[in-house]
């Protein structure tokens, strides 16, 4: 059985990021990944301007004249049609272009005005509140890296850009299917035996909220023939299969020997990982790799946010910040594991007094349990050979929600 830690690697490694690019408007470029890198070909500032409301003029004139006479006022968004001469000064606002011949802005707050004449309450250094051209970017000069996630933040220097036509990778497409006799949809009356499929509804969301395209295909039974169509046109429409179910050992879980049987190469079986034991990893030869996932609800968000939630961000062309995010944080509760499997406690991470604080999900801990899996922010870590962690004590929490 593989470790954690070699089947992520191994994991990790099978992902080839997308190339593919599309275009989209500025206004739909949030969350998705820059394709190229942005250069501009105009600096920024684009010309240089005022940090404060109140007058330019030449800093060496302040201590010279007792007094400066105001030629000219100069709101923001225009263009000074005049020049400073010695002994001026120009009335301006925060973000207004600076006239030829000033180097330096007095503050409103520390000048007298007298009519047209301006007086200074203390010297004026040259530069003083002036954001000259160029100096927080110089066109040409490298603005944004490919391969980020667009923030607000940077849609907000696109914009400045004027990036009005991002190009971006195109976005993963991931199948996703539930496997199972006993399964029904939410909508369905429940008959005595029976399960809702809730995996493909977590499975849909997770996807989604990672960027990507899910494909839903619903209930497939546990009958070789129906999951064998199934699997195929999966495998031939998306870039990612994400199936859950049919990967144990019963009598009834079909995955691994029909994936074998499409030309599949199995590349995993079973990881030591509690919960989340049976994780099938196939490739095939059209790059679609496959995850046959424990159909257990709890052990299947633990194997997404484990293993697949990165995988897809790879997949989806981030160049940093794919990997599973692991924080230190402070175990409220005592943490107990059987010691075996590196084993994942669902709860909550939260700041108290600014430190990351992970607080154990209340009731019993066990993977049956779907119920006190909703608020999930943190998975706490216990590594193989341990089997309590005291309360209190830094433990390793995978963060597995903002
Ligand atoms: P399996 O991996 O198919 O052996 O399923 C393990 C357990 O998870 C069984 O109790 C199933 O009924 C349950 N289960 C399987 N698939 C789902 C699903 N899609 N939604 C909810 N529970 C499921
Ligand atoms: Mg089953």
């Amino acid at each position: 059985m593989l470790s954690v830690a070699a089947a992520e690697r191994l994991i990790f490694g099978l992902v080839k990021p997308l190339e593919e690019q599309e275009t989209v408007a500025l206004t739909e470029g949030l969350d998705r990944i820059l394709a190229v890198p942005v250069v501009s070909d105009r600096n920024f500032p684009y010309w240089d301007n005022s940090a404060m409301d109140g007058y330019a003029l030449r800093a060496k004139d302040v201590g010279k004249y007792d007094s400066l006479e105001i030629v000219g006022e100069i709101p923001a968004g225009t263009s000074p049609a005049f020049e400073l001469a010695a002994g001026q000064a120009a009335r301006i606002f925060t973000g207004a272009m600076l006239p030829e011949g000033a180097d330096a802005i007095a503050m409103q707050e520390d000048t007298v005005r007298e009519g047209n004449r301006v007086k200074f309450l203390g010297a004026v250094k040259p530069g003083q509140f002036v954001r000259r051209q160029g100096a927080f970017y110089q066109a040409g000069q490298p603005l944004i890296p490919a391969g980020i996630r667009i923030s607000p933040a940077d849609l907000a220097v696109l914009a400045t850009a004027q990036c009005t036509q991002l190009p971006v990778l195109r976005r993963p497409r991931v199948a996703i299917f539930s496997t199972g006799d006993e399964l029904i949809t939410p909508e369905e009356t429940l008959q005595p035996g029976q399960i809702i499929d809730s995996n493909s509804y977590a499975l849909s969301s997770f996807v989604k909220s990672l960027g990507c395209i899910p494909l839903p295909l619903g209930i497939v039974r546990d009958e070789p023939g129906g999951l064998r169509s199934t699997i195929q046109s999966a495998i031939a429409n998306a870039d990612v299969v994400l199936s859950t179910g049919g990967v144990s050992v019963g009598e009834y879980d079909f995955v691994d020997q029909t994936l074998a049987e499409l030309g599949g190469e199995i590349h995993i079986r079973k990881v030591a990982i509690k919960p989340g034991k049976p994780l099938t990893v196939a490739t095939f030869k059209n790059r679609c790799l496959y995850f046959g996932i424990p159909g257990n609800p709890v052990s299947a968000l633990v194997s997404c946010w484990r293993f697949v939630g990165p995988a897809l961000n790879k997949l989806a062309g981030l160049r940093a910040q794919w990997e599973p995010r692991f924080i230190q944080a402070k175990t409220k509760q005592e943490l107990r594991a059987g010691g075996q499997r590196e084993t994942y406690l669902w709860g909550q991470l939260s700041w108290e007094q600014g430190l990351p604080t992970f607080s154990l999900a209340g009731g019993a801990h066990n993977s049956g349990n779907l119920m006190n899996l909703s608020q999930t922010t943190g998975l706490a870590v216990v590594p193989v050979g341990e089997t309590v962690i005291p309360a209190d004590s830094l433990i390793s929490v995978l963060w597995v929600e903002d």
